[in-house]
């Protein structure tokens, strides 16, 4: 069965194609990957593809979305990266979607009512949900009936206690919607189960807190494989200290800065979301890398950012310890997740009283890794998260 899997957002499309059959369980290589990055240059888009060993890279004239991705799909029937004879060999479609509302606890096929529901949650991520919709139809327009698949990214928190989902503001948000429904949720529902897999557990044993570290942060509490709590809210702002998001907030500081500042709602939205975290606290960048690089070179606002964002992890990853009632394994995943023994260690000294241990001898690896030292009351693992794999999954489980 060949799947092709698009991970459509504001700035860029990602795109890969799996051929996959019904007993395949360990995450294979994509036949070919490709990827647009309209931020590139203005009045153009940079496309990139990789395919039967071959690849490409050339910077295409084109503005309009639907066009793009259709350069990027033919990368698949032509030129030195074809590895299909015909459109028509893709067996299905797979989306990222990054709002289900309360409406989805789970993957969907793409019906005319499902796109009609994608579209009235548009007012809820009005920065993913119309990008993910306009891959839809693209698809549509490029491969017919072929069946499509809709993974939403708040679906793996919807069963949430509604303690743990509702804000204590007035009771008629419950009725409005106002609510916490996490997001991230393709990542935290992969690593838990390969977790589970890692630790030769049945996930409905176990009580996992599972740390999604990237551009983006969020954990979840995921008890028994269903997540009972997790850090981002309402929207991905919630929460975590980020690349460029504030994370939490008293939100005191936002009636301070309408009330003295004059701040609009759309100042707001760039200031916590763009001009936050690590990137407004350094000065420099919201590239963890760059960040720590400067802090070792001393610079003291590039050093308070890494403090603050240790900080309210650990601070974070203790609530969800509460939530869980116990630990059996934390899981980093996410580019900084993957990759930071930095972050690993400093977020783990704040547990070593429960017996929390790593290893001496960190470092990367391309295999997920079991981190904590022989002798920990937890494991702490370190796993490569699949987001685009974990979708195909969800198409053939449809299929
Ligand atoms: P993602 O959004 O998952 O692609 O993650 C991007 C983040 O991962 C950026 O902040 C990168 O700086 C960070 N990252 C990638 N590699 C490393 C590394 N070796 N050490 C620290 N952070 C890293």
């Amino acid at each position: 069965m060949k799947i092709l899997v698009l991970n459509a957002g504001s700035s860029s499309h990602k795109s890969c194609l799996f051929d996959l059959a019904k007993d395949n369980s360990d995450a294979p290589n994509p036949l070919w990957r490709a990827a647009l990055d309209w931020t590139h240059q203005a009045g153009s888009v940079e496309l990139s593809a990789s395919g039967g060993g071959e690849s490409v890279q050339q910077v295409l004239p084109i503005t309009d979305k639907a066009a793009g991705i259709e350069a990027m799909v033919n990368t698949l029937v032509e030129g030195p990266t074809q590895v299909l004879g015909s459109l028509a060999e893709i067996d299905a479609v797979g989306h990222r979607v990054v709002h289900g509302g309360r409406d989805y606890v789970d993957s969907v096929r793409v019906t005319e009512a499902v796109k009609a529901t994608i579209q009235r949650l548009i007012p809820l991520a009005p920065a993913h949900n119309p990008a993910n919709l306009q891959g839809i139809e693209a698809m549509e327009r490029i491969l017919g009936d072929t069946p499509q698949v809709a993974m939403f990214d708040t679906a793996f928190h919807a069963r949430m206690p509604e303690a743990a989902s509702t804000y204590p503001g007035p009771y008629d948000w419950v009725e409005q919607g106002i609510r916490r429904y996490g997001f991230h949720g393709i990542s935290h529902q992969y690593v838990a189960q390969r977790a589970a897999d890692m630790v030769g557990q049945n996930i409905a044993d176990l009580k996992l807190l599972t740390c999604h570290l990237g551009n983006g942060c969020s954990l979840a509490a995921v008890k028994g494989g269903i997540s009972v709590d997790t850090t981002m809210g309402f929207t991905p702002l919630d929460g975590l200290m980020m690349g460029s998001r504030s994370g939490s907030l008293d939100p005191g500081i936002l009636i301070y800065l309408i009330r003295q500042g004059g701040y609009s709602a759309d100042q707001l939205d760039t200031l916590l979301n763009k001009e936050s975290g690590l990137k407004g606290m350094s000065g420099l960048s919201n590239d963890m890398r760059s960040v720590i690089e400067a802090m070792d070179q001393g610079n003291a606002q590039a050093k308070l950012a890494v403090d603050v964002f240790i900080h309210r992890l650990r601070r974070e990853m203790g609530a969800m310890m509460a939530s869980l009632g116990g630990l059996d394994a934390v899981v980093f995943t996410g580019g900084i997740g993957e990759n930071s023994s930095l972050v690993w260690q400093r977020a783990c000294a704040g547990f070593e009283f429960l017996g929390l241990r790593l290893r001496d001898d960190l470092g990367r690896t391309k295999d997920d890794q079991d981190i904590a030292a022989a002798d920990s009351a937890v494991r702490v693992l370190v796993i490569h998260t699949q987001e685009e794999w974990a979708i195909a999954q969800a198409c053939l489980a449809l299929g």
